[in-house]
């Protein structure tokens, strides 16, 4: 029953795409357990990025990450993280399975809308990156 970190990149959040990615958390019977508005610092996005660091995409995802507000999530429930994967699809949205978040929405493989934790142990690191316990609901 691990909590996972979701985002709600700038472009999703720019395109006006924020309820309607709330909705498909809620449909698929995940639980919010944390929300927040965001505006990253180069700071923020540089250290919350860092195991992408070197990688040719990396200036430019965090010009990208940093270039609007974001809303960061907390999302909990039976196998969050695996279903909050599956939801957003792969990360390149032409390889996005179809109904899936990228799929429908994304822009390219940068533009993408949408981030989740990848395992249980980056979840845990990144749903502390932004926030503190007392600002989690807890699990009944
Ligand atoms: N990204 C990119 N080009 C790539 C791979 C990734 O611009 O070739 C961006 C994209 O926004 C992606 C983020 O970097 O969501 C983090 O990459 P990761 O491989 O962790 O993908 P994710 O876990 O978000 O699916
Ligand atoms: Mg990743």
């Amino acid at each position: 029953m691990a909590n996972t970190l979701g985002i709600i990149k700038p472009d999703g959040v720019r395109r006006k795409l924020v309820g309607r990615i709330i909705a498909r958390i809620e449909n698929a019977g995940l639980i919010l357990r944390g929300m927040k508005v965001l505006q990253l610092s180069r700071e923020d996005a540089e250290r919350f990025y860092a195991i992408h660091e070197g990688k040719p995409f990396f200036k430019p995802l965090v010009e990208f990450i940093t270039s609007g507000p974001v809303v960061v999530l907390v999302i909990g429930g039976h196998r969050s993280i695996e279903r909050w994967r599956d939801l957003m699809g792969a990360t390149d949205p032409a390889r996005a399975k179809y109904h899936t978040i990228r799929r429908e929405y994304a822009t390219s493989i940068m533009q993408n809308i949408v981030h989740g934790s990848d395992g249980p142990e980056t979840a845990g690191t990144e749903v502390a990156f932004f926030f503190q316990e007392d600002e989690i609901l807890p699990k009944e």
